[in-house]
């Protein structure tokens, strides 16, 4: 099988071996459609982890490369959140090999690039992304740079080095390390490993929807609770479901509430305006670090996924995210203050839900008649 890249722009194709991405004209790259397959001999039982669904990745059937590459990421578990509240579900992402559900799409990503025959590649990152990235990149034998802001938590940044990668801090915001990584790519002709631009690891981010299908027996979620800053964890799911239901093996989408801290809101505030495209906006600091994007790239999609699925895009407040981490440890669950944004979400959500359009419901949360999903998606150990 071959896999195009292709601009969702003006449509324009290219070969991911060409390491382009970006079109020229301007527009982001996505991946053209691939059929996929989940039949029972394709998810074979006794392969943990994300790799059970590599015949729904965009590899050839024959390549064997991951099994280098992988670290056992995936199949993380599905926790019960609450006694009183049995349709409410935690996605433990947080346990992974890099402590970030950005495994998923980082192992992808690197296979990926192995498969083409990179051997040198730079991201950018405020943090998460660049320890996965750094992580399989040694695992794949790719040299990598991690362009970081400053202030990146300092815990990250010793990580990434342990990892053997070049870490480059950037004076400024998180937006002048993309700035600078952008620059290395052009210059020195790298592959641009971003979780941002490059579609591959949104395709790993997908295996979050065929996890939670296989975790609910073959059922959809009503809701996907999730962190939101440039959307890995929104489309990444979406485009998930999207397989398992041009697949047939589901009926509906989930609906996707995801959320942002109130001091850096681009999305949710486009959301509201009902605005195709969010307007770049000066972050006010917030805890959740690994969310704070003033700027997403792909914020049309994002907006048009969340609201295909009739969902939502709301924001809490630095003491809503506070509380909800206090509240996850207090539960034995150490997660980092981003990683606590979609609880404190749900939390919010559940306090407003006298207003309509209701998309979870106490009373169905109650009796277990709506399943609504939340991510966890960062370990509390290596934060600030
Ligand atoms: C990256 C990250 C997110 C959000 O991902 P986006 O792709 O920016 O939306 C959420 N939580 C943690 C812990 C992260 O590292
Ligand atoms: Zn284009």
């Amino acid at each position: 099988m071959t896999f195009r890249l292709v601009c969702n722009g003006c449509h324009r194709e290219y070969d991911p071996a060409s390491l382009a991405w970006r079109c020229s004209c301007g527009g982001l790259l996505d991946l053209a459609p691939f059929s996929v397959n989940f039949s029972q001999g394709a998810m074979p039982k006794h392969v943990a982890g994300l790799w059970r669904y590599r015949e729904a990745l965009p590899f050839a059937s024959t390549y064997t490369g991951w099994q280098q590459i992988t670290m056992g990421e995936g199949s993380t578990p599905l926790l019960p959140a609450d006694p009183a509240l049995p349709g409410v579900f935690l996605k433990a992402d947080y346990m992974m090999p890099t402590s970030s559900y950005k495994d998923r799409g980082a192992v992808v990503l690197m296979a990926k690039a192995r498969e083409l025959g990179v051997t040198r590649a730079a991201c950018d990152s405020s943090g998460n992304a660049g320890v996965a990235l750094a992580a399989y990149a040694v695992r794949a034998g790719i040299e990598c740079s991690v362009y970081v802001p400053a202030s990146a938590s300092a815990k990250k940044l010793k990580q990434i080095a342990e990892y053997g990668a070049h870490v480059h801090p950037i004076p400024g915001t998180r937006e002048d390390a993309a700035k600078a990584a952008m620059e290395a790519v052009e210059q020195d002709h790298l592959f641009y490993a971003s979780h941002i631009y490059n579609p591959f690891f949104f395709q790993g981010t997908k295996t979050y929807a065929f996890e939670i299908w296989e975790q609910l027996e073959g059922r959809v979620p009503d809701v996907l609770v999730v962190p939101v800053g440039n959307g890995t964890l929104v489309l990444g799911p979406y485009y998930g479901f999207q397989d398992l239901l041009t697949a047939g093996l589901i009926e509906k989408m989930p609906r996707i509430l995801a959320v942002q801290a109130e001091n850096c809101a681009p999305l949710a505030k486009a959301f509201q305006e009902e605005a195709d495209v969010a307007q770049p906006l000066v972050n006010k600091g917030t805890v959740a670090e690994g969310i704070a994007i003033a700027a997403p790239a792909r914020s049309r999609q994002i907006l048009a996924a969340v609201r295909e699925t009739q969902g939502t895009i709301m924001t809490v407040t630095e003491a809503d995210i506070v509380e909800a981490r206090s509240k996850l440890a207090r539960q034995g669950l150490y997660v980092e203050p981003t990683a606590a944004v979609a609880s404190a979400g749900l939390s919010k959500y559940l306090r407003q839900s006298e207003q309509a359009p209701l998309l979870v419901v106490r009373e169905a949360l109650r009796k277990g008649t709506q399943t609504v999903i939340v991510a966890l998606t960062g370990s509390g150990l290596k934060a600030a």
